[in-house]
């Protein structure tokens, strides 16, 4: 039988109140194959532990942690504690320490599911986001501090290595699809970065002769997203425009209690690490309010990364049914559920559908 050992990391906030309901749906889930399980660990990390230890998790996380097939993360971050320690401290140590250089974030509109534009469009699209360098590779200077002369100088790295690798990565995603790669650039304004990025993306691709290709600068691509997001399949982009565009993504096609985000290192060297994208939502922790959906819907994407694609295609049609449903959801969905409620809805869907 097959053992997935996952790192369990709930986290502040509502992080724990979504996780329980994933780990409750992946057990269950395991249960009924029967040819899998999953072993769970569970860290207490995050900014409660920083408040009693000074630090987000423990000296050795890196090392406890790598042991791990994939990591379960809740959310991070609590007033109190500044954003840089919780993000920097936690998450990106992750991200970076375990070169999770792939964000997968599907932006798909699921019946049922709340969109703000009039005529609901068939959204089907996966952003695959650079996620290790770029804008947010922390490089840059500050000169001048508060004198009339200051400048401040935020520099994007693109490495041939790191831009190669996530290009790469996409054509191998939209070859296996049999979809569009759309590349997301500025290559008219950036003059080194994006100009580099549209020629790796060009370099690369005539290794994929097979492979439908699209280019759009940032800005247009956004108003197409709008506009006719149908448009769009398979999508790479850098860092910034990634993080930016998928929020829009996410808005689209239901808001932050449902959007879902896998930080993927592909070579399998380190866990990798699966996430609703909601934050801790401070305002409704501890009410039973928050909705698990995001959680769920990263849930299934683990099980796609594990080679469980068919449950995790089923998990997803269940979020699809629960919402078309529409009698069992939390409060920003417009229902009266509590967070175990749809959980023990989406147990009960799934078994029902055997
Ligand atoms: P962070 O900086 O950690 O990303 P944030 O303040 O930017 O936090 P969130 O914590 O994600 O954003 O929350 C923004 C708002 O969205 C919350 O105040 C909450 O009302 C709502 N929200 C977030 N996640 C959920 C969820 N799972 N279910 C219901 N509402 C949610
Ligand atoms: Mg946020």
């Amino acid at each position: 039988m097959d053992v997935y050992k996952i790192a369990l990391i709930p986290g502040d906030g509502v992080g724990p109140e979504v996780i329980d309901e994933g780990v409750k749906v992946l057990e269950k889930i395991a249960e009924m194959d029967g040819g899998f399980r999953f072993e769970f660990t569970r860290f207490p990390w995050g900014c409660e532990f920083y408040s009693e230890t000074g630090k987000m998790m423990d000296e050795d996380g890196m090392e406890q942690l790598s042991e791990f097939d994939a990591i379960y993360l809740g959310a991070v971050g609590f007033p109190g504690v500044p954003d840089h320690i919780s993000l920097w401290d936690l998450l990106l140590k992750i991200r970076k320490g375990f070169d999770q250089y792939i964000n997968l974030r599907p932006i798909k509109l699921l019946n049922g599911a709340p969109c703000p534009l009039t005529e609901k469009p068939d959204i089907d699209m996966l952003v695959i986001r650079e996620n290790s360098e770029g804008e947010y590779a922390g490089a840059g200077d500050w000169l001048f501090k508060d004198k009339p002369e200051e400048v401040v100088l935020q520099t994007g790295v693109f490495s041939r290595k790191g831009t190669e690798r996530v290009i790469r990565y996409a054509y191998e995603e939209a070859r296996a699809a049999g979809k569009t790669l759309t590349s997301i650039s500025k290559g008219n304004a950036l003059n080194y970065s994006m100009v580099f990025w549209d020629q790796v993306f060009e370099e690369v691709g005539k290794e994929y002769p097979d492979v439908k290709t699209a280019s759009y600068l940032v800005d247009a691509a956004s108003m197409f997203f709008v506009l006719d997001p149908t448009r769009f399949e398979i999508v790479v982009t850098s860092n910034l425009f990634g993080d930016i565009l998928t929020d829009l993504g996410a808005a689209l096609t239901g808001g932050l209690g449902l959007a879902a985000g896998a930080n993927i290192n592909p070579e399998k060297s380190y866990p990798s690490m699966f996430e609703p994208i909601h934050g801790s939502a401070p305002d409704i922790a501890g009410k039973e309010l928050a909705n698990p959906l995001a959680a769920l819907w990263s849930a299934s994407q683990m099980l796609d990364f594990f080679g469980q694609e068919d449950w995790g295609k089923r998990l997803l049609n269940t979020i699809e049914d629960l919402m078309v449903e529409n009698k069992v959801l939390t409060p920003d969905m417009k229902g009266q559920a509590t967070t175990k409620e749809v959980g023990d809805q989406v147990v009960e869907m799934l078994t029902a559908k055997v």
